[in-house]
This record gives C-alpha cells, structure tokens and sequence, in this order.
C-alpha cells in the first residue's frame, strides 16, 4: 500500500487556515492532526478535537519521551504535533496534515524531506489586523503579539513549496484543493502504472 503524503499548512493566525482547510477536507479526506498545547481553551473549543490540551508538565514528558513529530513556543505557550497519530495515519495510506507555525514547519521539513508545505498568505497586514478584530475571541495585547509574530512568520513563507493567497475564500480554497490533487498526481507510481497497462 502506498502510504499516506504528509501535508504542512502554515500562516499567520487569522489567515483563515483553519476555514480554508474545512472547507477543502468536505471534498478531500485527510487526518487532520490533533495537536497538542499549553494554551488555554477558546471558548466553543473542545478537548481532544480542536487540541490536546495539556499542562507545561504533561508537554514537556511527551518531548522527552519522542512523542513529538514536532514542536514550537509560540506567543508563550507550547504546540506540538504528537508523532504517533501522524505516523500511523500515513502507514495506513491516509493523507495527513499539519497546521502548524513557522519553526514547527522547518523541523518537519527537515525530519519529512518528502512533505509539501503551503503557505497561507493574508492579502496585507491590515486586512489581517481586521480579520483578528473581527474573530474578537482575544484582547488587544494578544492581538497586537500575533500581529508582531505574523509580520516575522510572513517571510518564511519563501521556504515553503507554495503560497496560497487568501484574498478571495473560494479561490484559495480552490487552490489548496488543486496542489492536494496535483500532488497526488506527482506521487503515483509510475512503474507500477507502465506494468499494469501493458499487462492488460
Ligand atoms: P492558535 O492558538 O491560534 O490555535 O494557534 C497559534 C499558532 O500555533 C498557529 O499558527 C497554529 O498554526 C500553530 N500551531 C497549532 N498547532 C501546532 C503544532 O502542533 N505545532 C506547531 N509548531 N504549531 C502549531
């Protein structure tokens, strides 16, 4: 069985990562991973779907013992994919993908060379601000950190294989939908192809 592609979505928060990857797994499947994080929980977001939410301690086992595909310090708080889920996914022949920030994304490139990354860009700084205003779930200091922190993630996004520009919610939705589809059309094997073809 062919196993799984390992997809990594990144961009600054209120990017619409998260709407853009909803909309895209309704007509793709894929294991969306359950990260863990030391974060508190927003209001509507349940333990174990949204998060694993976990205590700094509980955190900190799990890097020790390996359990993290990956795992960075953002705006203080720990997140971290736990490998396992991912790993047994991919095994399994299912897609699976990551939301995670900018240096969460550099280890898993590093440890997965065969992972495709994108990159969800806002169409400008000030439409982001007004996007996090408008989610209104967090106070003016948390806002203003996690638009410090996007004005340092946006240059990474050169790292990735792709940008998605998110403008125009069914374009980028489209486009993610598009290098799922042209990805898996990259990742057939060719040999096995050639054989059947001329077996038949
Ligand atoms: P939020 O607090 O808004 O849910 O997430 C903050 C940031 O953490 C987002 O950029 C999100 O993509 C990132 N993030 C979520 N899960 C993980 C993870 O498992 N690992 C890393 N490195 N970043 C994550």
């Amino acid at each position: 069985m062919q196993k799984g592609l390992l997809f990594v979505v990144s961009g600054p928060s209120g990017c619409g990562k998260g709407t853009i990857l909803n909309e895209v797994k309704k007509e793709i499947p894929f294991y969306y991973s359950v990260s863990a994080t030391t974060r508190g929980m927003r209001e509507g977001e349940v333990d174990g779907v949204n998060y694993h939410f976990l205590t700094k301690e509980e955190f900190e086992k799990m890097i020790s013992e390996d359990g993290m595909l990956e795992y960075a310090k953002f705006c203080e708080n720990y997140y971290g994919t736990p490998r396992k889920a991912v790993e047994d996914m991919r095994n399994l022949g299912t897609d699976a993908l990551l939301e995670i920030e900018v240096l969460g994304a550099s280890q898993v490139r590093e440890k997965c060379p065969d992972a495709i990354s994108i990159f969800i860009m806002p169409p400008s700084i000030k439409e982001l601000e007004r996007r996090l205003r408008k989610r209104a779930t967090e106070e003016e200091s948390v806002i203003q950190k996690r638009l410090a922190q996007a004005e340092h993630e946006i240059p990474c996004a050169i790292n990735y294989d792709y940008i998605v520009i998110n403008g125009e919610l069914e374009k980028a939705i489209e486009d993610v939908k598009s290098i799922i589809r042209t990805e898996h059309l990259k990742a057939v094997d060719k040999q096995k192809i050639v054989s059947e073809v001329l077996e038949k």
